[in-house]
C-alpha cells in the first residue's frame, strides 16, 4: 500500500481549515502523539451502532442485549489486541490513560512490606503524579541522550527489590519516541516478586503488544491506553490487568452494576471486571476503540511500524541537514525503526511557542509545543540545572512563564505522508527567515504548557 492508500482509511483528513490570511488549507496534523483523527472503520462502527444503543447489563430488551453484546465483544477485542488471555487478564474501560493509571494506583495492593513503585524520569505526568502519595516512588535515571538507564533500573531492583511492588513505565515516550525494553524490564521485575504496568498511550497505536501468559516471566501485568491516540474518539481508555488484582479489594468508584448483594451494612462486590466499572459504561466509546483496533490489525501492526519508520527516517534526514534545527533524542535515520515517529526539536532563534503558533495560524500545520506534560524529562534533555529549574519554578509561581523551557514536537501517524513533512520543513524555513505575521505573539507568549 502507498501512503495515499492509508489516507483513504481515515475520515476528515481533507477538511480545509482557515488560516490567518483568510485562505483555507487542508489541515496537516503532525500532532498524533496528542490525539489522532478517526479511522473510517471507527466512524462506520459508530454509525451502525448508534441506532441500537441501549442500557448495558441492565435490560432484557433486544437493543439492550445487543448493546451488552457489543460492549463485551469490544472488551474481548481489546484483550486480543494486546495479546492477553481472558482467564488471566481482564479489561476495564474508563475515560483515558490518565484515569486508568490513577485507578490502578488506588487499586494496586501495596503492602507495608512492598510499598515501592519504580517509575522513570521520562514518564508523562500521568504516570508519575498518580503514584505520589500512594507508594514510595523510585525513579530510574536517564542516559545523556534521554534513553532509560537500565543499569540504574537494575541497581534500584538490587537495592530495593524486596520492597518494590510495581514497575510503572512507558512503553514509548511521548517526547522522544524511545521504546523501552518492556519485556526485559518485566522479567527483571518478576524476578524480585514485583509486577509491571506499561503506559501504552503512545506504544499501542504504533506497535504490536503481547502481554503474554502469567507463566511467562516476561509477561506484562497491566497495560493502559487511550482511544483518542489510536484513531478513535475521546472519552475511552482501557486498563487491561491481572484478573486476580481486580477480583478482590475495594473498588475506587462505587455505584450501580458492581455488586452481588447490598444490605444497609454490607456490600458483596462482584468479580472482575464489573467490580471496577461502577455506573453505565461508555459503550459507544468501547465499540469505537475495538473498531480502531480491528482496522489496525487489518493493516498489520508490523506494516504500521514499517510505514511510520519510513516517514520518520525521511523527516530525520531532512531535519538533520538543517543547521538551525536542534533535534533531541535519537536523530539517526538508520535507527528509525527502533523508535516512534515523535520528533522533539527547537528552532534556533525562535521561541518554541511562537514556532508552534505560526505553524498553526499561518501554515495550517498542527504540532505541539512546550514540555509535553513531562517536565522532568524536558529539564533533562535541555540540561537545565537544578538551580535554573528552581529559578524558573519561582518565576512561574509569580505568574511569569516566559522562561519556561520547551520544544516543538512533530509526531506522525499512519496517514501522514512525505509531502506533509516537506510542507512542515518549508514552513520552518519560512519561520526561521522571519517570513510570518506573528501578530498574535503576545497571546501565545503566555500560553499553556
Ligand atoms: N502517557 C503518555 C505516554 C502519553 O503520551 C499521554 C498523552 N499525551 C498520557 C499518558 C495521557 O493520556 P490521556 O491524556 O489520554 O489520559
Amino acid at each position: 500500500m502507498t501512503p495515499q492508500n492509508y489516507r483513504s482509511l481515515f475520515s476528515g483528513l481533507d477538511v480545509p481549515v482557515p488560516l490567518l490570511n483568510g485562505k483555507q488549507q487542508v489541515y496537516i496534523n503532525l500532532d498524533n502523539a496528542a490525539s489522532t483523527p478517526p479511522l473510517k472503520a471507527v466512524e462506520d462502527a459508530i454509525d451502525r451502532f448508534l441506532p441500537y444503543y441501549s442500557s448495558v447489563h441492565r435490560g432484557t430488551g433486544f437493543k439492550s442485549q445487543l448493546s451488552t453484546h457489543a460492549y463485551e465483544s469490544a472488551r474481548r477485542k481489546v484483550l486480543e489486541f494486546l495479546g492477553a488471555r481472558e482467564d488471566e487478564h481482564t479489561c476495564i474501560f474508563g475515560k483515558n490513560t490518565t484515569e486508568m493509571i490513577n485507578r490502578l494506583a488506588k487499586r494496586f495492593p501495596f503492602t507495608p512490606e512492598r510499598d515501592m513503585v519504580i517509575v522513570s524520569l521520562m514518564e508523562h505526568h500521568s504516570n508519575d503524579l498518580p503514584w505520589r502519595g500512594v507508594a514510595k516512588v523510585l525513579r530510574v535515571g536517564l542516559l545523556s541522550d534521554g534513553r532509560l538507564n537500565e543499569d540504574h533500573f537494575d541497581s534500584l531492583l538490587e537495592q530495593y527489590g524486596s520492597r518494590v511492588a510495581l514497575v510503572a513505565i512507558s512503553g514509548a515516550s511521548n517526547v522522544t519516541g524511545y521504546l523501552n525494553p518492556i519485556h526485559r524490564l518485566a522479567e527483571k521485575a518478576h524476578r524480585v516478586g514485583a509486577q509491571i504496568m506499561v503506559d501504552a498511550a503512545q506504544l499501542a497505536p504504533h506497535r504490536a503488544i503481547a502481554m503474554g501468559v502469567l507463566d511467562d516471566p516476561a509477561h506484562l501485568d497491566y497495560v493502559v491506553l487511550s482511544a483518542h491516540k489510536m484513531y478513535a474518539p475521546f472519552g475511552t481508555g482501557a486498563l487491561v490487568g491481572r484478573k486476580d488484582t481486580f477480583s478482590r479489594g475495594e473498588p475506587d468508584h462505587r455505584g450501580g452494576g458492581q455488586v452481588e448483594f447490598v444490605t444497609e451494612d454490607e456490600v458483596e462486590w462482584t468479580g472482575a471486571p464489573e467490580r471496577d466499572e461502577a455506573g453505565s459504561p461508555n459503550t459507544i466509546g468501547a465499540v469505537a476503540l475495538a473498531a480502531a483496533m480491528s482496522q489496525l490489525e487489518r493493516v498489520g501492526m508490523d506494516e504500521v511500524a514499517r510505514h511510520e519508520a519510513e516517514l520518520t527516517a525521511y523527516a530525520l534526514e531532512k531535519l538533520n541537514a538543517i543547521p538551525w534545527v536542534r533535534l533531541f533524542g535519537d536523530r539517526d535515520p538508520a535507527r528509525a525503526s527502533e523508535r516512534l515517529g515523535v520528533l522533539p526539536m527547537q528552532i534556533e532563534g525562535v521561541p518554541h511557542f511562537l514556532v508552534a503558533a505560526v505553524l498553526g495560524y499561518e501554515f495550517g500545520i498542527g504540532v505541539r509545543s512546550g514540555c509535553f506534560c513531562a517536565h522532568p524529562y524536558l529539564l533533562h534533555l535541555l540540561e537545565v540545572s537544578p538551580a535554573d529549574a528552581e529559578r524558573v519554578r519561582k518565576r512561574i509561581l509569580k505568574g511569569d512563564r516566559r522562561e519556561m523551557p520547551g520544544m516543538i514536537r512533530a509526531s506522525f501517524g499512519l496517514y501522514n505522508t512525505p509531502e506533509e513533512i516537506d510542507a512542515f520543513v518549508e514552513a520552518l524555513a519560512a519561520i526561521r527567515r522571519g517570513d510570518y505575521e506573528g501578530v498574535y505573539y503576545q497571546d501565545v507568549a503566555t500560553g499553556e504548557y
